[in-house]
């Protein structure tokens, strides 16, 4: 018998199909309501995609069009449109869990969306929820629908600036962007930072101090106005490099408002009341952080395939058998979940005038999922190896965006602290004397 030498391929050999079924991003989908299983689902089926498209757009620092066009085609740039305006009417709960699957998919396409998200959460069922007088309900209702009818009817994108760089996006100043009233609107004069769909949105969301008579150049934190700025308005320009760390596919440079005028219709919300929403409807910070536990899960999905040998483009070389790398993993599913429960907690909670423990359980969801992310992204490269973190694989981006989470304002990781620490120990109108 003669012996017949074996071919050598230096291509690995394919892998088998895995048997490995990731989590609902919601735990048990049993507990969801139909609406929010089959939107979940619309994300999932588009979510490979999305993956495959992020390494260009991350390697680029570019804005991913190619994605909104899948969210516009599956009619999601109107998931929190309320369904008298003609969107899908999501709730905070069904809008939240969206974003954590679209995360788990690209991190930054989930974070840019909640941008444009926040322009119809605010404006919808938030709005809805507070106090107005029936004339200024009326005129909201009227002004909202034509800013809907661009999201749903032409499928139209709403940036949501409102970062300074001072104080003002911490909600310990007002706004140092200036609106004052003029004959049929108003005119803007400042600048904002950081604005996630720099140059991709047809709108920006802007938040400015409405400047009383008397009071030029100055205001309060309830004089915020919330107005919607053209990308093409006179005067408004984009500024600045974009080449950070992470999320680089936000594409969020600065903008600057030289004189911009905008007719009363630009109104988001009424004059007054993104401060009520501010202080009465803490939830509507929270929607950054849904992002980040999309990324954790894919993090930890990652980390179970690549020890099971089954990560595409890798040598099929196990590592699960080795003790270490099951403690390793049990830690991560451990912090995973943990992380879960109090994001599903935090979704379920949201309302208007919650009370202060339902406040603390949101500093608390929001800090653990931020620190979280970053910290299951570290465990899985740690757990994986060296090979897990080169550029041809997912992990090093996850790594990177999932550092950017934790220095999002309002509610940094150091600002939840913060507030937890103060309201753990003080109760309203407390002071030191007054203990003493
Ligand atoms: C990828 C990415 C996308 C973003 N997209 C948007 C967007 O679309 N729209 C938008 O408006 N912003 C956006 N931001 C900005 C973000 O929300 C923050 O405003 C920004 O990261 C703050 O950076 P800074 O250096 O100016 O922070 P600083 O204001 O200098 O604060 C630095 C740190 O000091 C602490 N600090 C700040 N103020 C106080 C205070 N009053 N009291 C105590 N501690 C304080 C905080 O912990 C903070 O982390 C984005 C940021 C990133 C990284």
């Amino acid at each position: 018998m003669s012996a017949v030498p074996e071919a050598v391929s230096v291509r690995p050999p394919a892998a088998a199909p895995s048997r490995y079924v990731p989590s609902h991003i919601a735990g048990n989908p049993a507990r969801l309501t139909a609406q929010q299983r089959e939107l979940i689902g619309r994300v999932a089926e588009l979510g490979p995609r999305w993956a495959a498209r992020a390494p260009r757009y991350d390697r680029e620092a570019s804005f991913p069009f190619d994605n909104y066009a899948d969210l516009r085609e599956a009619g999601l740039l109107g998931i929190c449109v309320p369904r008298e305006y003609g969107g899908l009417g999501a709730d905070f709960e069904t809008y939240v869990l969206v974003a954590a699957e679209i995360g788990r998919w690209c991190g930054a396409t989930a974070l840019s969306f909640n941008m444009h998200v926040c322009s119809c959460m605010w404006s919808g069922f938030i709005a809805d929820a507070l106090d107005m007088t029936p004339a200024q309900r009326a005129d909201h209702a009227r002004i909202r629908a034509l800013h809907y009818a661009r999201i749903v009817g032409e499928g139209q994108i709403y940036a949501q600036p409102f970062s300074e760089g001072g104080a003002a996006a911490a909600g310990a100043a007002p706004w140092g962007t200036i609106a004052h009233e003029v004959e049929g609107g108003y005119v803007i004069r400042g600048k904002k930072i950081f604005a996630s769909l720099a140059g991709a949105a047809d709108w920006y969301g802007v938040l400015c101090t409405l400047e009383r008579p008397g009071a030029e150049g100055r205001g309060s934190r309830r004089d915020a106005l919330y107005l919607a700025v053209p990308k093409d308005a006179p005067g408004l320009a984009i500024f600045g490099d974009w080449d950070p760390l992470g999320m680089r596919g936000t594409v969020s440079r600065n903008l600057a408002f030289e004189d911009v005028f905008v007719p009363h219709d630009a109104r988001l919300m009424p004059e007054g009341l993104y401060f009520q929403a501010a202080s009465r409807f803490p939830h509507m910070f929270a929607t950054l952080s849904p992002t980040y536990m999309g990324i954790a899960q894919a993090a930890y999905d990652f980390t179970v395939q690549y020890l099971r040998a089954e990560v595409p483009g890798m040598p099929p070389v196990k590592r699960r058998m080795y003790p270490t790398k099951q403690i390793a993993v049990a830690e991560m599913r451990v912090k995973l979940e943990a992380t879960r429960a109090l994001f599903l907690q935090n979704a379920r909670d949201a309302r208007i005038d919650p009370d202060k423990d339902t406040r603390m359980r949101l500093y608390s969801a929001h800090y653990t999922i931020m620190e979280s992310a970053n910290d299951l992204c570290r465990l899985a490269i740690r757990t994986c190896g060296g090979q897990s973190m080169l550029k041809s694989l997912p992990l090093e981006r996850l790594y990177r965006d999932s550092r950017c989470g934790s220095l999002m304002l309002p509610w940094t990781a150091e600002l939840c602290l913060d507030r937890l620490g103060r309201e753990c120990l003080y109760e309203a109108g407390e002071r030191d004397e007054a203990i003493e």
